[in-house]
């Protein structure tokens, strides 16, 4: 591999010259404003309008390029943050250390030196940054919007937009990384945490500690990568331990697993009493299941890696009933995709169960539920919550959080800017796009709610990125050329 450290070299150059900008400035989600001061300053040089929100995010009136002014003003809007992830052992501080892009020579694409790229979504503000103040490309009155914290919780952020404020009729949104589609619609995703207090009794005497450690998991995005039916390790280890415990004594001392409720977890630890003998049963019938899974799925989860050891002798572990009350509740929770959208190769309604963990005492469950339809969702956490009360937990133990809402353009057949789009995209791919909904959630679902005459003409697109939120994160210089191609195409286009 041959790193050219000169992104900027590339084309497009003002658009890659942005991106290395930004990449310069720290900007992890709740720390973007060093990043939104840049943007806004940059903007204000070029005579545009500027508002400032509290959470620093940045709006922006740009005037029209001559003759362009009867066009539809166009909303262009990307978020600030990023995910930040670094290698082990790199060792630096990303809130106050920059980010370093290059581009491999031989994959023909950009990354970042150990860390998260911020592709997602620096490459869209990037490229409105430099729709905005390149005066060579030509398009009509615009209205800039870069949000922060759409990784952490958007609400925050677009709950300070008042209703009726962007004066658009047409709305760019490029979020979404799949450079073949063209999005219409999104998700959303609601939440909710169970907690109860549990019960804790004198371990059974002759019994031992164990700890039961399931690494490796390929997890993923609970709403984009959820179809793949990746192993959930909570409920994959409950079943077992439920059947398990049908004929051995096991009793759960208390576990951990999972980071996010919207995430499918890659690890459970969990500490059970366990009698000497049986610890070889318990760990041949976990490798048998492992074995058994790869077959069937063609090694989805192919890391996957179970270590049963003996630990520190615990006093006390959770109430026996409770231990068994718990292995039933999270074993038959419904999980994963309930229904599958065969025509764009996503789920259509889901439900994960993301975190569980003990704290003082008090176990905590974390679930998710997503679909393209709000009340759909709605219904889907209810019925869950419904079986987490057959098993003793209360109303006040139950705590709801509304994740984003969900966005639809009815009619994209009759959208003039889809259709725009659409052309653009024929003209520079040579093939067409797919015009399909987008299973994880946008902030264009709240931007359109506010402004409903967006929810004409509103669209997501954008380039190719692989393992975004990861180190691996990339991005394809082919599709960022592409995109930016029909982005100005678009703009331009729109001249009537
Ligand atoms: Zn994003």
């Amino acid at each position: 591999m041959s790193k050219l450290y000169e992104i900027e070299k590339l084309e497009p150059k003002g658009v890659l010259t942005w991106f290395k900008r930004i990449c310069a400035i720290p900007h992890g989600s709740g720390n973007e404003k060093q990043l939104c001061d840049m943007l806004a300053n940059e903007l204000a040089k070029i005579g545009a309008k500027i508002k400032r929100f509290p959470t620093g995010a940045v709006y922006a009136s740009v005037k029209a390029t001559k003759g362009y002014e009867k066009c539809p003003m166009t909303l262009l809007q990307a978020h600030t943050d990023m995910i930040l992830a670094q290698e082990e052992g790199m060792g630096l501080d990303l809130n106050k250390q920059a980010i370093t892009p290059f581009y491999d020579t031989v994959k023909k694409w950009l990354k970042a030196e150990g860390t998260t790229l911020g592709a997602d979504n620096g490459i869209a503000v990037a490229m409105f940054m430099e729709v905005a103040t390149n005066p060579k490309i030509e398009h009509g009155p615009l209205e800039l919007f870069f949000t922060t914290g759409e990784e952490t919780d958007p609400s925050v952020c677009l709950g300070q937009v008042p209703k009726g404020f962007f004066k658009s009729k047409y709305l760019i949104n490029l979020d979404s990384d799949k450079e073949e589609n063209i999005f219409y619609a999104s998700g959303c995703c609601v939440f909710f945490t169970a907690k109860h207090k549990l019960t804790y009794v004198p371990v059974k005497p002759g019994t031992k500690t164990y700890n039961i450690y399931i690494t490796g998991l390929t997890g993923g995005h609970s709403g984009l990568e959820i179809h793949h039916n990746h192993i959930n390790c909570i409920i994959f280890l409950m079943n077992i331990l439920r059947e398990f415990s049908k004929e051995h004594y096991c009793n759960l001392v208390s576990f951990a697993a999972g980071n996010a409720a919207n995430a499918i977890p890659t690890y459970i630890t969990c500490d059970v009493q366990l009698n000497a003998k049986d610890v070889k049963a318990l760990q041949d019938k976990i490798n048998q299941k492992i074995a058994d899974n790869l077959i069937i799925t063609q090694n989805y989860d192919k890391n996957i890696n179970c270590k049963i050891k003996l630990c520190q002798q615990e006093k006390k572990c959770i109430k026996p009933i409770e231990s068994e009350r718990l292995m039933n509740l999270l074993s038959v929770i419904p999980d994963g995709t309930f229904n599958y959208l065969h025509e764009c190769n996503c789920m259509y309604n889901s439900s994960n169960m993301g975190v569980l963990k003990v704290l003082d005492g008090v176990v905590h469950i974390e679930c998710s539920q997503r679909s393209f339809i709000e009340d759909d969702a709605q219904s889907i956490r209810s019925k869950i919550i419904t079986i987490f009360k057959q098993f003793g937990f209360k109303d006040s133990d139950i705590h709801l959080k509304d994740g984003c809402s969900a966005w639809l353009v009815r009619e994209p057949e009759k959208s003039a800017l889809i259709q725009l789009w659409k052309k653009n995209y024929i003209k520079v791919w040579g093939k067409k796009p797919n015009i399909v909904p987008n299973p994880g959630g946008l902030e264009v679902a709240e931007i359109t709610k506010k402004c409903p005459v967006l929810q004409l003409n509103s669209l997501s697109a954008g380039p190719r990125i692989w393992a975004e939120h990861t180190t691996n994160e990339s991005c394809p210089i082919v599709p960022i050329q592409n995109v930016w191609k029909v982005l100005t195409l678009t703009l331009k286009g729109m001249k009537k």
